[in-house]
């Protein structure tokens, strides 16, 4: 059995120094482990053309390398109508008519679980679903969860329980939803390491109930803190020059921006990806967000 850890961007535009960041400390805590190293391009939503490529050539630039072929999600359409296919088979799938109004409203009665699908559809009997589809509106699909809650181990938050419910496998325009795909797709590719930014850490439970439905065994994780821009709130394109092609236009080399990132993860004058990794203690990560502002050019 493979053991491999991974990076997995959703191609919708170039990486920002939040994502570069992540993308080496999943490259870094990879290879310390003595894993595998796998990229996947999540493009079953968002994707940019030619979006992928340049992804892939910063993420080479910065000196992170990776094995095997590149996963790309849209490939899958076949392994994931099986995977489908099986949970139907144990009558694990349900047909959801509701609209997020409807989900909204149900989920704010008293006892409702925040965040919760209320499971309006979960019983619907025959004459009910018929009176449902009669309406034209295209279902989506949910997995009939068999718990509430789910724990997770995480590297930094520790053993981590958060809410699973009755999540949405296919949406209702047809699209393999993004918690049903990562699944599949970590359990294919051998990954049992899943680095990311925390703000995916309240889907691990989900993702790791699912893994366990489908026979997998769930990831170690290790979620890690977003980046912030000068604002305060998570770094985007209006702050400016973000992105390494950005930066590199601005003056600033790979090497620089290595450095930048290094200093952020307490590791001041490293400015080759070679050199993180030399020098990665993950005891040592700073655990708090970093805020990040371009830095001042020097012309030449
Ligand atoms: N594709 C997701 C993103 O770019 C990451 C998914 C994951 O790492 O599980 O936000």
């Amino acid at each position: 059995m493979d053991s491999a850890g991974r990076y997995a961007p959703s191609p919708s535009g170039d990486l920002h120094v939040g994502n570069l960041r992540t993308a080496l400390l999943a490259w870094m805590f990879a290879r310390a482990t003595g894993r595998r190293f796998r990229l996947r391009v999540e493009d079953l939503d968002r994707a940019r053309s030619g979006s992928a490529q340049r992804q892939l050539a910063d993420l080479a630039a910065l000196g992170i390398a990776w094995d095997g072929d590149v996963v790309v999600q849209s490939d899958h359409a076949v392994q994931y109508a099986e995977a489908l296919e099986t949970l139907r088979e144990r009558g694990l799938v349900y047909e959801c008519f509701c609209t997020r109004r409807e989900i909204a409203e149900a989920a704010s009665a008293p006892h409702a679980a925040p965040g919760a699908y209320p499971g309006t559809c979960r019983n619907l009997d025959d004459a009910e679903r018929a009176q449902r589809r009669a309406s034209g509106r295209p279902p989506a699909l949910r997995l009939r969860a068999g718990v509430d809650a789910f724990t997770v181990h995480d590297v930094l938050a520790g053993d981590w329980t958060g809410l699973v419910d009755d999540l949405v496998l296919v949406r209702n325009d047809g699209t393999v939803a993004y918690n049903f795909a990562v699944v599949l797709d970590d359990g294919e590719m051998g990954i049992d390491q899943v680095v990311r930014g925390d703000d995916l850490l309240a889907s691990s439970p989900r993702q790791a109930y699912l893994a366990t439905v489908l026979g997998l065994t769930p990831p170690t994780y290790v979620h890690v803190p977003l980046v912030l821009g000068p604002t305060g709130d998570r770094l985007a394109k209006r702050d400016g020059a973000v992105t390494l092609r950005e930066l590199v236009a601005a003056g600033h080399s790979a090497a620089d921006v290595l450095g930048l990132i290094a200093d952020s993860l307490g590791l001041p004058g490293v400015r080759s990806a070679a050199g993180l990794l030399a020098a990665f203690d993950p005891a040592g990560l700073p655990r708090a967000p970093w805020t990040f502002s371009a830095p001042v050019t020097h012309p030449a």
